[in-house]
């Protein structure tokens, strides 16, 4: 099955809950972006967006800031190399 996805600030999420790994879509983002940011995939926790809501480009924005591009909400590869790190220390691989 095809699991509509959405871009926010360059990572992919699932379109209707806007989660990494989504167990309701059967979806699992995380070696995309992984592959994305020029890492190697590996068994970590998935990002964690923020709070979003649509503007009118329909483009995600972060309910907070209310910006597409926010890093501070969609710094994703800081997330990413944070849940690396997390996953390595926990013995995943
Ligand atoms: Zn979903
Ligand atoms: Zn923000």
């Amino acid at each position: 099955m095809e699991v509509d996805t959405v871009e926010i600030n360059d990572a992919i999420f699932c379109s209707s809950h806007i989660k990494e790994v989504c167990e309701e879509c059967g979806y699992d983002g995380r070696e995309e972006n992984d592959a994305f940011y020029g890492f190697n995939p590996i068994n970590r926790e998935p990002l964690a967006p923020p709070s979003v809501t649509v503007n009118k480009d329909g483009l995600h924005q972060c309910k907070k800031h209310g910006s597409a591009g926010c890093n501070q909400c969609f710094g994703w590869k800081k997330q990413i190399t944070k849940a690396r790190t997390a996953a390595k220390k926990a013995g995943k691989k």
